[in-house]
């Protein structure tokens, strides 16, 4: 294969990939649209910069004030009280979920799926890196639970704290 097909199919592949993003997020965005509808709220050009930046930026963990600084980039007017007015919002629908990883600020992620668990964190004691984990690996403890104390567990939070493997 010359150099010049490679070139093309790469171009095509990273348009093709750019535009299957683009395209889970309108999905995502037509479905939040439908929910806040149901609730008697309106997906307004600031709540949809501000879930935009979340959905843009997931695995970042950003915290309030740097979902604010981005949402200002697209939207200069918006104001911080709206972006956290939003932010609260988007929590009680269950839209977005709280992290707190004891940093002293509060985080949000999108919520992929209402149903399931929450995915684990790792935090890095020396440079504060967040790594996810994706896999639940809990079943067999909920389950004991469950039966122990006849408690249905819907989530939890997990939180390991140790050192990441650039910093090691
Ligand atoms: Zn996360
Ligand atoms: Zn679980
Ligand atoms: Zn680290």
């Amino acid at each position: 294969m010359t150099k010049t097909y490679l070139y093309i199919i790469l171009l095509f592949e990273k348009y093709y990939y750019l535009r299957n993003e683009g395209e889970i997020v309108e999905d995502l965005l037509e479905g939040l649209k439908e929910k806040l509808k149901q609730k008697g709220y309106k997906l307004t050009p600031q709540r949809r910069a501000t879930l935009n930046i979340i959905l843009e930026n997931q695995g970042e963990h950003l915290n309030t004030e740097e979902i604010y600084g981005l949402v200002k980039e697209r939207c200069p007017e918006i104001g911080l009280a709206t972006v956290y007015r939003t932010l609260q919002l988007l929590d009680e629908m269950q839209i977005i979920s709280k992290i707190n990883l004891d940093d002293g600020c509060i985080r949000y992620e999108f919520n992929a799926d209402g149903d399931e668990h929450q995915h684990h964190h790792l935090i890095c004691q020396k440079c504060g890196n967040i790594i996810e984990v994706e896999l639940d690996l809990l079943e067999h403890l909920e389950e004991e639970i469950e039966t122990i104390h006849d408690f249905e567990i819907k989530d939890h939070k997990v939180k390991f704290f140790g050192i990441c493997s650039m910093c090691k």
